[in-house]
């Protein structure tokens, strides 16, 4: 494989589902990735909303688009992205985990709002075949942080790993007072996070025992995303850069890394 041609990986923090119909900074920079990135074969996504006991991959040639949530406007709900799939990708990722089982769904999911919450403004046109991974929940820090290694390969071979989630994620605590600013504990956790990603991504899953863990992060599931390209830049021997940030209610960042 010749790695001058290796496709990027990013993680995006995602932030509300509303971000689908806005325009935002946020967005914005996303649609703007999509331009500037190379045209991949396929995008594997990994949600976090797809969050449980098993590693599995989308494996069906034509994915539904599932609305996981509830108390948002109809027009939310109303969304398609009408992607094709890649049953081929699937058994590629099978393969190339092994020996981690991936297990292929050919008939319970598809693709939930982590991921096209962002691909609708990453590829609008829904042109380029995607696969959705799922981040299991019953397994420790560093075996999301290998898989993300073990997937690397497929990097040489055109295809984008989006990763998507939220470094600082705790809804319970969000604060409306405070729309576009964090927690001093909130900011503490995610720029240990960036610190990681910018300088040392093998080591992210040492965040388990940040201070602040437990209040940043008190599911892993919009964090664990990032482990993914943490693994794949420690594979490669290189660091991410954020490309875009900002913070929201205290308790959520929009924190994004790329990985070239
Ligand atoms: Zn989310």
């Amino acid at each position: 494989m010749d790695s001058s041609n290796r496709m990027p990986a990013v993680f995006v923090g995602h932030g509300s589902p509303m971000n689908t119909l806005e325009q935002n900074r946020w967005t914005e920079s996303w649609a703007d990735l999509g331009r500037a990135l190379p045209r991949p074969r396929a995008i594997v996504a990994i949600s976090a909303h797809w969050y449980i006991n098993a590693t599995a991959v989308t494996a069906m040639a034509e994915p539904s688009t599932i609305h996981d949530f509830f108390g948002f406007p109809e027009e939310l709900f109303a969304v398609q992205y009408g992607a094709p799939g890649s049953p081929e990708l699937a058994h590629e990722i099978a393969e190339v985990a092994k020996p981690t089982w991936v297990g292929l769904d050919r008939d319970s999911w598809g693709f939930d709002h982590g991921t096209w919450s962002v691909l609708t403004h990453m590829y609008p046109e829904a042109d380029v075949p995607v696969v959705q991974l799922s981040v299991d929940a019953g397994k420790p820090a560093h075996y999301h942080v290998d898989l993300g290694a073990k997937l690397a390969p497929l990097r040489d071979d055109g295809v984008l790993f989006v990763a998507s989630g939220n470094v600082l994620h705790n809804l319970a605590m969000m604060d409306p007072s405070q729309p576009d600013t964090a927690f001093a504990w909130g900011e503490a956790y995610d720029e240990a996070a960036t610190e990681l990603m910018t300088v040392r991504p093998g080591d992210i899953a040492t965040l388990y025992e940040h201070e602040h863990h437990h209040l940043a992060a008190p599911t892993p599931d919009h964090l664990l995303p990032v482990f993914y390209v943490a693994g794949m830049a420690a594979e490669a021997g290189a660091t991410a850069e954020v490309f875009t940030d900002g913070y929201l209610m205290g308790s959520l960042s929009m924190t994004s890394y790329l990985l070239r």
